[in-house]
């Protein structure tokens, strides 16, 4: 249908007049009949008529004429602008093909001037170089009466293309079913990818998707302690408007408020390693501040002018930026026979607290370096039967026990992944298995606690 409309509008526009076309549409007393007239297509098709079709997105309505349009723009624009102090005007689109028009918004210099359209400031390119109000400074010393409080900008956040149309009249929507459509929040589906540290709820908390609806969406997920590993696709559906609208506004605060955190940046720490020098305490001001909000979410908040009636202390930590270390399971495949802790000795002389993993798998599989690291010990060690130890830079070491052959030797250097020796059943051993050791400090830890 959209193609058709597209083949039609092409053929009925009377392309030599586009530029009154647009100054029509940009003036707000001018009268529609004109433009209609000289639309009308040649012969008419009964249960069809001109209208305006408005694709934001992938979204489509059509309004019965331009006024319609203009006013389903001002009324989303007015539920921010209480003053009436921003236009919605329609307009050729410069970046489209010559029937396209789109929607811009501009400020209303000054509401008691009498001609109100000479006022308006042109849109599109001129607009974007335009220094905006609250970067001009005041000649002098600033003070609250420096700055105009109120809406200072307002625009859409997501391109508007609209095209006079040819259509069913079926298909054309009165002005708040069309601005229902685009401009209340629509359940929109998202892909969540799961970053590293993520658990269910926190992912829950920063979408703002109730953890019960992202279990039900995703058929992987059981309930709120299933798995889920890094990379993996979750589907989430977040409530979001096709169009929105950005404003910002300059509002007179007295407030406390807090400062930033300082950061002093260590190059000899990991990034999990960080120590608070100065403990933060709240300031409080008088201020003038810019708030910008994409409908009601604030995106930033700016201080502009303030006086300070207390003085506030940042917090200042000092954190590292070497990229700790990752662990990797030790062998590809294998089965899980035995995790860490307590246990029935499965033979004689095994010890019935295990320090480590078990995985069972067939003589001679390649055992690789979980993490990079030198090599601290290779050769028969008891219980163990053949095992190699490395000491990571962390001060982690991991241990692998059982081994059928030790490809590497006490002081060598291995990276992740590389291959350290095959897998035996030497030592005390009830079968063919690799166990695996994390040691923190010395003692044994959960290694799946580090696997990555
Ligand atoms: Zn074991």
């Amino acid at each position: 249908m959209a193609l058709l409309t597209a083949f039609l509008i092409v053929l009925y526009f009377p392309q030599n007049d586009i530029e009154d076309y647009s100054d029509l549409f940009y003036t707000r007393s001018s009268s529609d009949a004109e433009s209609g007239d000289e639309n009308k297509p040649e012969i008419d098709v009964p249960g069809y008529e001109n209208a305006y079709l408005i694709k934001v997105n992938e979204t489509i309505v059509y309004l019965k004429d331009s006024d319609q349009v203009k006013k389903m723009f001002q009324d989303t624009i007015d539920k921010y602008d209480d003053k009436g102090n921003f236009q919605a005007s329609i307009l050729r689109n410069s970046s489209r093909e010559l029937t396209a028009l789109t929607v811009s918004v501009n400020q209303v210099c000054d509401n008691s001037s009498e001609k109100l359209d000479d006022c308006i400031v042109t849109a599109g390119l001129e607009k974007a170089i335009d220094v905006p109000s609250s970067e001009i400074q005041p000649e002098g010393e600033l003070s609250f009466d420096s700055f105009e409080l109120g809406v200072k900008d307002v625009h859409f956040n997501e391109p508007v293309e609209i095209v006079q149309a040819y259509v069913k009249s079926d298909n054309i929507m009165d002005i708040k079913d069309a601005a229902s459509l685009i401009t209340e929040n629509q359940e929109t589906q998202q892909i969540y990818k799961v970053q590293s540290g993520d658990t269910l709820s926190e992912i829950s908390i920063s979408t703002g998707v109730p953890l019960e609806d992202i279990i039900n969406m995703n058929d992987a997920l059981e309930n709120e302690s299933s798995t889920i590993f890094v990379d993996q696709e979750l589907l989430i559906t977040v409530p979001k408007p096709e169009l929105s609208v950005v404003w910002t506004e300059q509002t007179r605060v007295e407030e406390a408020y807090d400062l930033p955190i300082e950061y002093i940046y260590n190059d000899e720490w990991y990034t999990n390693q960080k120590v608070t020098h100065v403990q933060p305490s709240a300031g409080y001001h008088e201020a003038i501040a810019s708030v910008t909000r994409i409908n009601e979410d604030m995106v930033s908040n700016d201080t502009l002018y303030e006086e300070i009636k207390m003085q506030p202390v940042a917090k200042v930590v000092e954190i590292g930026t070497i990229v700790p270390p990752t662990y990797i399971k030790p062998l590809a495949g294998g089965r899980l026979t035995s995790g860490f802790g307590k246990r029935k000795a499965p033979k004689a002389g095994a010890s019935t607290y295990h320090k480590g993993v078990d995985w069972a798998t067939p003589v001679g599989t390649s055992v690789y370096a979980s993490s990079g690291g030198v090599v601290a010990f290779a050769g028969w060690g008891r219980g163990y039967g053949n095992v190699v130890y490395i000491n990571h830079p962390d001060g982690k070491q991991t241990r692998y026990g059982h081994l059928s052959r030790i490809n590497v030797s006490v002081g060598q250097s291995v990276k992740q992944g590389e291959v350290i020796a095959a897998s035996g059943n030497t030592g005390v051993s009830t079968g063919p298995h690799v166990h695996f050791e994390i040691l923190v400090g010395g003692t044994q830890v959960n290694p799946f606690d580090y696997l990555y």
